[in-house]
């Protein structure tokens, strides 16, 4: 382990580590797993990912148990998910055990950049796909480069486990209805970035965004799906605009053993005057509890949080991932990779 690290202290950034692990696909097949010292990619300046926006990405943490042990979090799921992404996009998908061993490969590499057991801190794993075939025409790429990159990240609250704030507004859209929200594509975020710059100077954490084809319903809250308890129920959108979270998957199964019911499903926007708990999930934050939503166009405020405190279902949910993650707690699902 790294001893000249504060663990305690690490923001939600890139901290550059030792390696990195790269492969790449030409003539209809993946090549070798290479192992690369450098954090710099040498790429013709007409690849399809810099004209085209070719590139599709993923995101999962490991973390150093209880018992000295280190587990990656539902790594088969986000292989499955980087192959939807890469059908979506006309890109070649990354075979499972072959994202399954390049985790496991860069994980073991930068063993020393791994967090201690009860620092909050994780290992965040950020796989990525780009394509390379130099083009001017509208076409995809032939040759794809598939790398995995690791950096340690603190816990993502740095001031405690507390309630945000997040708007609703109209004139943004992230997505198109049956467009690219349901992959994770970087150029998603791209499109986001002007919503979420106006919503942060507006002194918001996050834009929670809507439809886009009838504004109606609630999508999700930026990087993040959004999930609501009403009537004791689990409430979460169901979309063709939004990104399948493998953290909402996993709540929704939490939330089923903890004998809620479970409800995928169009929410509207005033239904959240009747909820009594919000949260934003991803693998970032595992759930940010909402206190309000407002919304900016009626000029209407959905105070969700009556006491400014995270709610009892969340607060348990992160209590109850977090056991699971570090081995506290049996994983009976079958949700964690142990890597060594
Ligand atoms: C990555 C992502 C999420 C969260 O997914 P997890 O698998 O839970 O990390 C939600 N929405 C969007 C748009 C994302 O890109």
């Amino acid at each position: 382990m790294d001893t000249t690290i504060d663990w305690g202290n690490l923001p939600f950034g890139y901290l550059p580590t030792d390696y990195n692990v790269r492969c790449e696909f030409h003539n209809g097949q993946w090549g070798p797993i290479e192992v690369s010292q450098s954090d710099k990619i040498d790429i013709h300046i007409a690849a399809t990912t810099l004209h085209y926006g070719q590139e599709i990405f993923e995101g999962l943490k490991a973390f150093r148990g209880v018992d000295g042990k280190v587990r990656i979090f539902r790594l088969e799921e986000n292989a499955k998910r980087l192959q939807e992404s890469a059908k979506g996009l006309l890109m070649a998908p990354v075979p499972t055990e072959l994202f399954r061993e390049m985790c496991l490969q860069a994980v073991k590499l930068n063993e020393r950049f791994i967090p201690p057991y009860g620092s909050g801190a994780s290992l965040y794993i950020r796989p990525l796909e780009i394509g390379l075939t130099p083009r001017i025409g509208v076409k995809e790429a032939e040759d794809y480069l598939f790398i995995i990159m690791v950096t340690p990240v603190g816990p993502y609250f740095k001031g405690g486990f507390k309630n945000t704030n997040i708007c609703i507004m109209r004139e943004y859209d992230r997505v198109a209805p049956q467009g690219t929200g349901r992959w994770k594509v970087g150029g998603n975020y791209a499109a986001s970035l002007g919503a979420s710059h106006r919503a942060h100077e507006m002194g918001y954490s996050a834009v929670l965004f809507l439809d886009p084809k009838e504004k109606k319903y609630l999508d999700e809250c930026g990087p993040a799906n959004f999930y609501a308890i009403k009537d004791g129920k689990y409430i979460t959108p169901k979309s063709d605009s939004i990104l399948p979270s493998i953290t909402n998957m996993s709540l929704m199964e939490l939330a089923r053993e903890m004998g809620m019911e479970v409800e995928q499903r169009h929410i509207t926007v005033d239904e959240l005057a009747d909820v009594s708990e919000a949260a934003a999930c991803g693998t970032a934050a595992v759930c940010s509890p909402i206190g309000e939503i407002d919304d900016i166009d009626t000029g209407k405020k959905y105070v969700i949080s009556k006491d400014g405190k995270p709610g009892p279902v969340t607060t348990e949910f992160v209590r109850r991932l977090d056991a699971i993650r570090h081995g506290e707690e049996p994983d009976t699902h079958g949700w964690n990779t142990i890597v060594m």
